[in-house]
């Protein structure tokens, strides 16, 4: 049942494969959850946009989108989509989510796969508001927070995306600062490896 210490029967996340193993669900004594009210071991510890104060979230009522529907949340901060970063915040006038684009409000968005990354997939923690990266037409998967240590063995593979962080942000990987964070995805269709970086 258990590998590296971590329950094998719990809920697998597309996007965010490493979820247990990078500690966004705290480990601990059972409590119950506030959305199922089952008991559970792993208690969410990463962002959770909505209004109400929520003590514990269980990772099954993430996966099946329990815990946004309850309260009318987002677990993602900004990401990337096909014309820009996107992000929801949900209208209690309306009763729907509002969808914006950089700062414009544009129409409500279908699509399956940013509605697993809003609604049914755990974000990561981050100095400033995460953002998730894209490629291949989909969103990549979270792999983990990047170390300069883990540098040399990418270099080839990060080149691209480093001259784009240069060029955006200023950053040189030779002259990081401890305020630095870094955070590593891959495409989940051609392996492509993408960085986002922030300050603290
Ligand atoms: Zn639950
Ligand atoms: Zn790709």
């Amino acid at each position: 049942m258990c590998k590296n210490g971590i329950d094998e029967t719990l809920p697998h996340f597309k996007y965010h494969p490493n979820a247990y193993r990078l500690g966004l669900f705290k480990q601990g004594p059972a409590r119950p959850c506030t959305v199922c009210s089952r008991e559970t071991n792993y208690v969410y510890s990463g962002p959770f946009y909505c209004i109400d104060d929520v003590d514990a979230i269980c990772p099954w009522c993430i996966h099946d989108g329990q815990a946004a529907q309850k309260f009318n949340g987002t677990f993602q901060g900004a990401v990337e989509y096909t014309n820009g970063l996107l992000s929801v915040v949900f209208n209690d006038d309306t009763n729907q989510y509002m969808y914006f684009v950089g700062n414009e409000q544009v129409e409500s968005i279908h699509d399956r796969s940013l509605h697993e990354l809003l609604f049914r997939t755990p974000s990561y923690s981050s100095w400033q508001e995460p953002q998730w990266l894209r490629h291949c037409d989909d969103f990549c998967a979270f792999i983990g927070y990047f170390d300069q240590d883990e540098w040399m063995d990418l270099k080839e593979e990060l080149h691209e995306e480093m001259v784009r962080l240069e060029a955006s942000y200023g950053l040189s990987l030779n002259h990081l600062a401890d305020d630095n964070g870094l955070y590593l995805f891959q495409c989940l269709t051609c392996g492509k490896y993408r960085l986002h970086t922030d300050y603290s």
